[in-house]
């Protein structure tokens, strides 16, 4: 089976297996756990930020940031295509009574400044309306095809939200994919936001974890929610050396990118298939297929041998990882292709 619902499906390669056999490790929660402190400085380091925090997973990483920043009865500014508002459970409204105000996420990602405006009161203080506690952004943002915040967005946002004086965090589960697309360091991508997160268990191929970066006093914080809501790990070495190996290879997204791209060209020729091979920024690709129901050409698709995932509002997706080379990828269209091909 070619597995490309998901970059979550990448399994550990040998030479994380081997680190993790040989990790050095301690009791984390004790701040006692070698490879863990490497790995959270070494993080810190890569995204210009004063500390990080390893976490068992993204949606703890973005509920702990969330709580971390806006106190009781606050409203987070959140897109409506974006994980932390459609995935994640509203996490920080049950455990933090925080509110999440969905706002419009334009095609390639962004809120528009407008609609973060009128997030806020017309009056400041005005006591009827909850206070904005925070600001977040998705890169690459998920739903949006794997799209690239466009260059320069972060900085308006900063701005935005520094006249308005409330923080914004940067849900950067795939930010590597960011910053290989945009050839650019991690750290210029999460050099807007005030905290972030990334995911170790996506196409940087870790097989669990998510890393959380911001300010001393922030990275504090969030560590006390992380233990609150028993995400405090023991002997967590034996992830975060598999953590370093994936930073030390997180240099091969460029190839995954580079797959997407050459199956959406591909798609493009599929009669039938709808799909912009243009929008294709990094590994996720997002297509339709006229006249069959999306239930349906995953079933087909996966009697074909290829797993595929249905997306909402009547898309596909597929995703290029690790796990998939470029010989999957000609064969993936030619399953696609025979899938749907039998009723045209
Ligand atoms: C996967 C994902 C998360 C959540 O990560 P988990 O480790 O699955 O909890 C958060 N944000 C985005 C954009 C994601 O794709």
């Amino acid at each position: 089976m070619i597995e490309m619902r998901s970059d979550t499906f990448t399994l550990p390669t040998p030479a994380m297996r081997r680190a993790m056999a040989d990790a050095e490790v301690g009791d984390d929660v004790y701040g006692e756990d070698p490879t863990v402190n490497a790995l959270e400085e070494r993080t810190a380091a890569l995204l210009g930020k004063e500390r990080a925090c390893l976490m068992p997973s993204g949606t703890m990483a973005n509920l702990t940031s969330v709580l971390a920043h806006c106190p009781r009865g606050t409203k987070v500014l959140v897109g409506a295509e974006t994980d932390i508002y459609l995935y994640e459970a509203h996490g920080a409204a049950v455990v933090g009574g925080v509110s999440y105000e969905p706002l419009p996420n334009l095609p390639d990602g962004r809120i528009s400044l407008d609609a973060l405006a009128a997030g806020f009161p017309e009056e400041e203080g005005d006591p009827q309306f909850a206070e904005v506690g925070l600001i977040c952004l998705e890169n690459t943002h998920n739903r949006c095809g794997g799209a690239v915040l466009p260059p320069g967005y972060a900085e308006e946002v900063r701005r935005f939200a520094d006249e308005r004086g409330v923080p914004v965090h940067l849900d950067g589960a795939r930010l590597f994919n960011a910053a290989a697309a945009m050839g650019v360091s991690p750290a210029a991508v999460a050099g807007h936001a005030d905290s972030v997160q990334f995911c170790l268990s996506k196409g940087l191929g870790a097989p669990i974890g998510s890393m959380v970066a911001g300010s001393e006093a922030f990275v504090a914080r969030v560590r006390r929610l992380r233990k609150m809501l028993g995400g405090g790990m023991r002997q967590a070495g034996i992830l975060a050396a598999a953590a370093m190996v994936a930073l030390d290879t997180a240099g091969r997204l460029a190839e995954d990118h580079e797959h997407a791209r050459l199956l959406a060209k591909g798609l493009a020729d599929v009669p039938g298939v709808e799909v912009d091979p243009s929008a294709v920024q990094t590994n996720i690709v997002l297509f339709r297929v006229a006249g069959l129901a999306p239930p349906e050409v995953v079933r087909r698709c996966r009697d074909g041998g290829l797993s595929i995932g249905e997306f909402g509002h009547g898309r596909l997706r597929a995703v290029t990882h690790l796990g998939v080379t470029r010989p999957d990828v000609d064969t993936a269209l030619d399953i696609i292709r025979t899938a749907i091909g039998r009723d045209r």
